[in-house]
C-alpha cells in the first residue's frame, strides 16, 4: 500500500508539531502507522483546530482554568462557533519522531546514522551517510519544509555548504519544483521522498520499501556519478582463506578454524560487520550495528558472552566501536 497523506502531513504542519486531532485529519488512514514516528513534546498547544464539520475558518484559542477546565474559543470576528470543552491530553503537541525516523530507514539502508544539526537552517538535519557495497559515502540530509521558496532556499543554502555530492531527503516531492530539481541535477545531487522510500507492511508498520531500496540504490549511484573508475573505492575483498561463511552465517570459518552454531543474534552481527569490512569500512558502533537487527540487543556483551569461543569473531576496536576480526 503507497501512501502520501503522513508525508504530506509533515510538509503541512510548522515543526512538523501539533496536536494528535491534527495529525489525525491530516494523515487519515495513515496515522495508526504514523504514530510510531510522533512523540509527545512539553508544552501544550495555545490554539486547536476547530471541530466542526463545516470549520469556522480559525483555530480556536485554547484557555486553561485549570488542570479539568479546559475551552477553546473561536477567534473569529463575529465569533462563527461556540466554545468547547477539551481535556489536557487533547492539547499535547505531538512532534515527528526523527530519531525513530532515521533509525526505522536505517533497518533497511546502507544509512550510517550520525545525526548533526545544521546552524542557522531550520528545520534540516544531516542523518549521516549512505555507504552502499559499491564503497563510496554520502552525506544524507533531510529537510521538511512547508513552502516551496523556503526549500528552494534549504537546497542553495546546503548546496553552497557541500562541495561534493550528497542526498536530499524530504517527505514528498510536492515542494521540489522545477528550479530546485535543477539546482540538484546539476551538481549530481539525489533528490528522494520518504512517501516512496516507506509502505505500510501487512502488520501496518512504516517499513523501507525494499523494491525501491534497490532502485534507489542504483539512482543513487547513477547519479552521483561514484562508479568513475579513478574515483570510486574497490569493494574490499577478504580472501576465502581468512574469512568464509555457511548457512547463512551460522557456520564460520576464520583463519581456516571452524566456528559452528552461531546464535541468530551472532549470525546477525557477523553478517553486519562482514557487510562493513567489504565495503571497506570496517569499524562501527554499536548502535549502528544493533540498529539493523531484527531484535536489538543492548550490549555486544548480550550477544558475545565473554567465555563464548565465537567472541572471536567480533573485535572491540575501542570504547563503543567493534570490527570483524580479520
Ligand atoms: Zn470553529
Ligand atoms: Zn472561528
Amino acid at each position: 500500500m503507497r501512501q502520501e497523506s503522513f508525508w504530506s502531513a509533515c510538509e503541512a504542519i510548522t515543526g512538523p508539531a501539533t496536536v494528535e486531532l491534527e495529525w489525525k485529519q491530516l494523515a487519515g488512514e495513515h496515522y495508526e502507522a504514523a504514530k510510531a514516528f510522533l512523540r509527545p513534546m512539553q508544552e501544550l498547544a495555545t490554539r486547536y483546530p476547530c471541530m466542526r464539520s463545516y470549520t469556522c475558518g480559525c483555530d480556536h484559542r485554547v484557555v486553561i482554568y485549570s488542570d479539568d477546565d479546559i475551552v477553546a474559543a473561536c477567534t473569529c470576528n463575529p465569533r462563527a462557533c461556540d466554545t468547547f470543552r477539551l481535556t489536557k491530553s487533547d492539547i499535547i503537541i505531538y512532534e515527528l519522531d526523527r530519531p525513530a525516523l532515521y533509525r526505522a530507514m536505517a533497518k533497511t539502508l546502507p544509512l550510517d546514522i550520525q545525526v548533526t544539526d545544521i546552524p542557522h537552517l531550520r528545520w534540516t538535519d544531516q542523518i549521516g551517510f549512505y555507504t552502499p557495497q559499491k564503497g563510496f559515502r554520502l552525506p544524507v540530509f533531510l529537510t521538511i519544509q512547508t513552502e516551496p521558496d523556503n526549500f528552494r532556499n534549504t537546497v542553495l543554502d546546503l548546496l553552497a555548504r557541500n562541495r561534493e555530492s550528497f542526498i536530499l531527503m524530504a517527505p514528498t516531492h510536492d515542494l521540489c519544483e522545477t528550479d530546485s530539481k535543477e539546482l540538484l541535477n546539476n551538481r549530481q545531487t539525489v533528490f528522494l521522498a520518504l512517501s516512496d522510500i516507506f509502505r505500510i507492511d501487512e502488520s501496518g508498520v512504516f517499513v523501507v520499501d525494499e523494491a525501491y531500496a534497490a532502485v534507489m540504490e542504483a539512482l543513487i549511484c547513477q547519479s552521483a556519478d561514484v562508479q568513475k573508475p579513478d574515483e570510486a573505492q574497490p569493494v574490499c575483498r577478504i580472501p576465502k582463506s581468512v574469512f568464509d561463511q555457511e548457512e547463512n552465517y551460522r557456520i564460520i570459518w576464520l583463519h581456516g578454524k571452524k566456528l559452528e552454531a552461531l546464535g541468530k543474534k551472532q549470525a546477525e552481527v557477523v553478517r553486519i560487520l562482514h557487510d562493513a569490512a567489504k565495503r571497506g569500512r570496517p569499524e562501527m558502533t554499536f548502535a549502528s550495528i544493533a540498529v539493523k537487527m531484527t531484535d536489538s540487543p543492548t550490549r555486544m556483551s548480550d550477544v558475545f558472552r565473554y567465555n563464548d569461543s565465537r567472541s572471536v569473531l567480533v573485535k572491540h576496536v575501542k570504547a563503543d566501536i567493534y570490527r570483524l576480526n580479520v
